[in-house]
C-alpha cells in the first residue's frame, strides 16, 4: 500500500498512472421506476491509495515504478489529459455494466416468474365453453363463446371450431396468467418477449464487457 496525497502539481514520476487494470462499481442498484439506479452506501469500501478515503468503485492503476495501487473514480486528478480521460470513460463503462447486471438479474427473474406462471397455467382443467351471445348478421348469425371472463367472436355463419376452442382456450389461459403475474408486479403474459429482453440484455452486457476490456492498457 503506498499513501500518495495528491495535489494537482504534486504526483511524483514514479507514482504516476502508466495502466488502469480493472474498474468496478461495486454498489448495488434498486429499481426505481423503470430506471436501475445505484444505492449509495451499498457497494465494498475499499481504502484509497490517493486520497486516503474509502470509495465504492474501485479502480485498479499501475504506477510508473510497477507497483500497483488502488484509487477511485475521481482520484486521478493532476495525471494527464489522457489517463483523466480513460479513467472517465472506463468508470463510466464500469456503471453501465452495473446497471445492465442489475438489469439483467431482474429479468431473468421475471421470466423464471413468467415461465412458471405459464407451466401452472396449463395445468389447469378449462372450463367448458359456453355459447353466451348470438347476434344477428346479414351473413348469418354471429356467435360469442366463453369461458369464465374470457370471450371469442366467431365470424357470421361459422361454427366454433377447432381454431375458435384454441384461441379460446389462450385468451382465457392468458387471464389466468396476468392474475398470477400481476400478484409479482408483471404487466404481460408473453413469454417470447420475457425471453426477448433477458437476450436484449445479454448482448448489451457483452457489449460492454467488450469495450471496457479494450479500455485497459
Ligand atoms: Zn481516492
Amino acid at each position: 500500500m503506498i499513501a500518495v496525497v495528491a495535489t494537482k502539481t504534486s504526483i511524483p514520476a514514479s507514482e504516476r498512472i502508466v495502466k488502469i487494470l480493472g474498474v468496478r462499481d461495486t454498489r448495488d442498484r434498486i429499481e426505481v421506476g423503470d430506471r436501475f439506479v445505484p444505492v449509495p452506501g451499498s457497494g465494498d469500501l475499499r481504502a484509497c491509495d490517493r486520497c486516503g478515503r474509502e470509495h465504492e468503485i474501485h479502480v485498479d492503476v499501475e504506477l510508473a515504478d510497477g507497483r500497483r495501487a488502488n484509487i477511485g473514480s475521481g482520484c486521478a486528478k493532476g495525471e494527464t489529459m489522457e489517463i483523466q480521460s480513460r479513467l472517465k470513460s472506463a468508470v463510466s463503462a464500469a456503471k453501465t455494466r452495473s446497471k445492465l447486471r442489475a438489469e439483467l438479474a431482474t429479468a431473468k427473474q421475471e421470466l423464471a416468474t413468467a415461465s412458471a406462471v405459464d407451466a401452472e397455467v396449463r395445468k389447469l382443467s378449462l372450463p367448458e365453453p359456453r355459447l353466451i351471445e348470438e347476434i344477428p348478421d346479414p351473413r348469418g348469425v354471429r356467435q360469442v363463446w366463453a369461458m369464465d371472463d374470457a370471450h371469442v367472436w366467431v365470424l357470421p355463419g361459422s361454427k366454433f371450431d377447432t381454431e375458435r376452442r384454441q384461441s379460446l382456450v389462450s385468451a382465457w389461459r392468458n387471464d389466468r396468467a396476468l392474475e398470477r403475474l400481476h400478484a409479482h408486479g408483471l404487466k404481460h403474459a408473453y413469454l417470447h418477449l420475457y425471453k426477448q429482453h433477458v437476450d436484449d440484455l445479454e448482448d448489451r452486457l457483452a457489449k460492454v464487457e467488450r469495450k471496457l476490456a479494450g479500455m485497459m492498457f
